[in-house]
Order: C-alpha cells, then sequence, then structure tokens
C-alpha cells in the first residue's frame, strides 16, 4: 500500500506491565537468604488460592508443567484418553502424549472458539480419562455441560486456564469449577512473572502428588528443609520431575495478583472501544462474549470476513506491520503441525471449525499498558487496509 504508516514507533502484540511494586520485592527476595521456592513462592500460592476460590494450590515453572503433573497425578497413562481442543498451544496436546496416553481432538464453537460439549460427546469412549478445557482468549468454556458429561463418564476436568486468570463463569472464578485448573504466568499472560505456572484444585490429594512430582519426588516433609526446622534428610518416594517456582518469580507475581483486577479492567474498557471502533469499519468481525460470565480479555480475535475482502490474513497480517502495528495469530490448529498431524493420525478436514476460523483470525494489541493513541492507531490501521482491500 505504501505511504505513510498508521504510527510512528512499532506497537508491540504485548507488553508486560509491572511498577515499583513488583521490583522493591524481587530486591527483597534477591537481599533474602532464599531466593528459590520458600516463603514468598507459599505466600503466592495462598493468595491465588484465596483469589480464585480453591482450596489448593500449588506454583509451578510453567501452565505446561501444571497441565503435565496434573495427568500424571491422576495417573493417565498408556491406554488412557484424553480430549482437548484442536485449537491450543502445543502444551496442551504434548502434555498427553508425555504421559504415553492419546490426545482425541473435538472441533470448537465457531462463535467463541472453545470446545464444543455435543463434539465432546461424540469422542468419549471406554478409555476417555479426562477433558482439558481451554477457555480460549479468557472466554470461560460452557462449564454446566463440560461437568455434566464428566460426571456421568466418571471423567476429570482438567482446565488449561492459561489465558482466563480473573474470569468468570455464572459468577464463580475460573479456578473453582473443574477438578484441577491450570493457570500461566508466561511473559504475554495477563498475569506474569517470566515464566511461571500455577494448579490450582480443592483435591488435598491432587494437591500433594502435584507438589511431590515438581521437586524429584521426594517426600513430602523434605520440604521442611527449606526452613529453620528442616533437615539434612529427604527420601525419594517415586520418579519425580523438576518444575517448581522461585521465590525470586513468587516476587512478581504476588504484585501482579494485586492488580490484576484493575488490569481485567481496562483490558474489559480497551476490548468495548476496539469493539465499538472496528465494527464501525465494516469486512471484520468484532469478538463475540457470551452472557453470563466475565471474559478475562487475554486476547482480542478479530475474524476477517474473506469474501469481502480482497487479501488473505496472511497479507493483511503483513500490513497491519508495515503500519507499525504488531499482531499474531492464535492457533495454528493442532493438527497442521506436523509432529501431531503424523502422531495423532488428524488429517486437515478433520475440524472444519477450527480450520475455518484459523483462516480468519489476527490477534490484535491489547494489554493494560495501552493509550488511547495505541488503540486509535489499532482502529486506523485497520480501517485503512480494510479501504485497501475491501470489496464494495
Ligand atoms: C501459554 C499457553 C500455555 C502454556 O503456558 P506456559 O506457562 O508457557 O507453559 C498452555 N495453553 C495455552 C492455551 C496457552 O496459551
Amino acid at each position: 500500500m505504501g505511504g505513510n504508516p498508521a504510527r510512528k514507533t512499532f506497537l508491540p502484540f504485548a507488553r508486560p506491565c509491572f511498577d515499583d511494586k513488583e521490583r522493591a520485592e524481587v530486591l527483597d527476595a534477591l537481599g533474602s537468604d532464599w531466593i528459590t521456592t520458600g516463603p514468598k513462592t507459599l505466600k503466592f500460592e495462598k493468595e491465588l488460592a484465596a483469589y480464585v476460590g480453591s482450596r489448593y494450590a500449588v506454583a509451578l515453572n510453567s501452565c505446561t508443567a501444571a497441565l503435565h503433573l496434573a495427568l500424571a497425578s491422576y495417573g493417565i497413562g498408556e491406554g488412557d484418553e484424553v480430549i482437548t481442543s484442536p485449537f491450543t498451544f502445543c502444551s496442551t496436546v504434548a502434555v498427553i502424549l508425555h504421559m504415553r496416553a492419546k490426545p482425541v481432538l473435538a472441533d470448537v464453537d465457531e462463535r467463541t472458539f472453545n470446545i464444543d460439549p455435543e463434539e465432546v460427546k461424540k469422542k468419549l469412549t471406554r478409555r476417555t480419562k479426562a477433558i482439558i478445557p481451554v477457555h480460549f482468549a479468557g472466554q470461560p468454556c460452557e462449564m454446566d455441560s463440560l461437568l455434566r458429561i464428566a460426571q456421568q463418564k466418571g471423567v476429570k476436568i482438567i482446565e488449561d486456564a492459561a489465558h482466563a486468570i480473573g474470569a468468570e463463569y455464572k459468577g464463580r472464578k475460573i479456578g473453582s469449577i473443574g477438578d484441577a485448573t491450570a493457570f500461566s504466568f508466561y511473559a504475554t499472560k495477563n498475569l506474569t512473572t517470566g515464566e511461571g505456572g500455577m494448579l490450582v484444585t480443592d483435591d488435598e490429594e491432587l494437591s500433594e502428588k502435584v507438589r511431590i512430582l515438581s521437586l524429584h519426588g521426594m517426600s513430602r516433609d523434605a520440604w521442611k528443609r527449606y526452613f529453620a526446622q528442616g533437615s539434612w534428610y529427604y527420601e525419594i518416594t517415586q520418579l519425580g520431575y523438576k518444575c517448581n517456582m522461585s521465590d525470586i518469580m513468587a516476587a512478581i507475581g504476588i504484585h501482579q495478583l494485586r492488580k490484576l483486577d484493575s488490569f481485567v479492567a481496562k483490558r474489559e474498557k480497551y476490548a468495548s472501544y476496539l469493539d465499538r471502533a472496528i465494527a464501525r469499519i465494516g469486512h471484520v468481525t468484532v469478538p463475540y462474549v457470551s452472557a453470563d460470565l466475565r471474559h478475562a480479555r487475554h486476547i482480542y480475535p478479530l475474524l476477517l470476513n474473506l469474501d469481502e475482502l480482497s487479501v488473505d490474513r496472511t497479507k493483511f497480517i503483513e500490513e497491519l506491520r508495515s503500519e507499525n502495528i504488531g499482531t499474531t495469530v492464535h492457533f495454528i490448529p493442532i493438527h497442521y503441525h506436523p509432529y501431531f498431524r503424523d502422531a495423532l493420525g488428524y488429517k486437515k478436514g478433520d475440524f472444519p471449525k477450527t480450520e475455518a476460523l484459523y483462516e480468519r483470525e489476527i490477534s490484535l494489541p491489547l494489554y493494560p499498558s495501552m493509550t488511547k493513541k495505541d488503540l486509535d492507531d489499532v482502529v486506523s490501521a485497520i480501517g485503512k487496509i480494510v479501504g485497501a482491500y475491501g470489496k464494495k
């Protein structure tokens, strides 16, 4: 298209949002005698559990680890099946394969991008042991239907809530609904500790198992070696992993959590602003939000009305890039990745709704530190591109 870009400097797709609170707490951790899992991690766990309304929380180094250890703790393995969405990040499916269980994908609802409970029903077998719903973009899945299915079939619900901290379903916080919920604190997420994750649950036995597995399979009492009453002796009681959270990460998390509601409120406000301004442009579809819930607005998934445009999604992203607007795509369908295609035996055409959404989706910048001008630049860049390529 050429000409002057919508803005002079590049607007990144995502940006973390810290202030002196995080910085002071990290310095406090560095100045203390304990920098790995310790008092700050325990405090972060306690405060996060209270925030989401769960009884137990185990801080880990990623959401991937939280999902993995939940499956391991439930004893899910060879011969078992786990149903999840094809419209997710690779790790949701990778952890199932790491446990030598079989991932079974069920297509999404085209309005919410979330797993469709009717599709889940078609995929249930005697071997199904768990369902991993992914709350896409921060919009809760249809939990009532999924819980009903899980209860009838005796399978576990392990929620991939990487996008959904702060979200609510019918007045209940995500983290207080399924058997276990995994959160991500990756750099771009609504609450970040750089890298990090948390597994929350009301099941004490599950939380104990996850905690032990996260630290080499050391006996529970070994944890006391972290504190004054600890001793040198520990026992390895099972084959574990190493994915605990450090107090340096937790120092960041404690303050991110306290600001989370204000972060989400800003995301809601900015998303509504984008909804109104972009809807006026036409040729694109703004995100659908269901009633009865609080959407965490982690991602703003714009959909192109491809039959009204003479460009495809890839070209539209290039044009946004030349307008100095950073974007990305959520998600490349699981079965389009060569590894999963070959390992799972799925092919193009197996998940038509996921595939159609993928062709049309662009994730726009949306985060609390954006200014009104940033938002307006995004809108005017879209307006400019639609002006050049929109069919009359
Ligand atoms: C980011 C993300 C993950 C992985 O989170 P990590 O903390 O990086 O392991 C898992 N699932 C979804 C849907 C994600 O977006």
